[in-house]
């Protein structure tokens, strides 16, 4: 029997796929990349690069879908709405089932595999709201859970005798020990991607998050990356300031510029690259500068000298400022 396993590269996802590869079955592995998922800051490769490691030594192959487009769009306007911070969960999962289950069609797989843990997460592992899932998703009945399988009703493949559910778990609850026993017990030692973890469940992403709906509600998938890195400043209702906070994430922001994008660099001293987005007047670039220079390694110095032009553009200008105080710093920070 052929099912599709759905892999994100945390340990309970590799678990359910053991248990269910351990009972016979035939498994496909399953991944939906989003521009969210904290493993692609941690392995520095995209989710991807997590789900990939963790199907590879279950000796399977991963398919991944990039849904970053469609992702945005629940995030502009998610049906039923977000958890406690940015987090469309019930939303997101509907998109994963809903994926998952086009490719189960495209490859004659009976039903779906999944590492969900009852009352594991508080918006989307609930039964009311796992059972409102599959029912969105259309595929009702065909999710099994093999970590939990004993705490709900059985689904179909079980009640057809394709999976043994006297095989299957009853683990519940926030607590991560029956998992970290059960990976010990089945020899899995190493997975890439622990706990997962999703930028929108964070509160300081989710807040520059609302901040660029708010003032940019076009957003594109350039401005989500952008929100990754270095540090934020709302300048004006239509521009804003990211500074990096290290040579990486310097290159990175310069990566991400787009024509019309002012970008300010430290004369003379260590500093970081910032980039300012919108429209900026005069004041705004002198504001700028000063941000910039309050990141700048001054050695006591209470001005520097930044340099600063339209990207992609030769023409610079400089401006020797003094350091902006830190009260009205903070005042801008997001
Ligand atoms: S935590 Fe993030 S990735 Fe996970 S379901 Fe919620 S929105 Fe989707």
């Amino acid at each position: 029997m052929k099912a599709v396993a759905l892999i994100s590269g945390g340990l309970d996802s590799t678990l359910a796929a053991k248990i269910a590869q351990d009972l016979g079955l035939e498994l496909l592995a399953f991944n939906m990349k989003s521009p969210f998922c904290l493993c692609d800051l941690r392995a520095g490769n995209g989710c991807i690069h997590g789900a990939l490691s963790a199907a590879k030594r279950l000796g399977l192959k991963l398919v991944s879908v990039d849904v970053s487009n469609e992702i945005l769009e629940i995030i502009r306007r998610p049906r039923f709405g977000y958890g406690s911070n940015m987090n469309p969960c019930i939303d997101c999962r509907i998109l994963l089932f809903k994926k998952a289950k086009e490719y189960m069609r495209k490859e004659a797989a009976s039903f779906i595999i999944t590492g969900e843990v009852l009352g594991q997460r508080p918006m989307s592992q609930r039964i009311f709201t796992m059972r409102l899932i599959e029912r969105e998703a259309g595929v009702e009945g065909f999710v099994v859970r093999p970590l939990c399988a004993k705490m709900l009703e059985p689904t179909i493949p079980e009640k057809s005798g394709w999976i043994d559910r006297e095989r299957l778990l009853g683990i519940s609850g926030r607590s991560r020990k029956p998992q970290i026993h059960l990976a010990k017990e089945l020899g899995i030692n190493d997975y890439p991607c622990p706990s997962g973890g999703c930028l929108l469940t964070d509160p300081g992403f989710s807040k520059r998050l609302k901040d660029l709906m708010h003032y940019t509600p076009d957003f594109s998938l350039n401005d989500i990356n952008l929100l990754k890195l270095g540090r934020h400043f709302r300048i004006s209702h239509n521009a804003k300031l990211i500074v990096g906070r290290n040579e990486g994430e310097n290159e990175k922001i310069m990566n991400l510029a787009h024509e019309g994008d002012y970008i300010f660099l430290p004369q003379d001293v260590i500093g970081p690259t910032c980039m300012g987005r919108g429209d900026f007047n005069q004041d705004m670039l002198k504001l700028s500068c000063q941000i910039a220079a309050r990141y700048c390694d001054l050695n006591g110095n209470i001005t520097a000298r930044i340099i600063y032009k339209r990207f992609p553009g030769e023409e610079e200008d400089v401006r020797e400022v003094f350091v902006l105080g830190e009260k009205e710093l903070y005042s801008y920070r997001i």
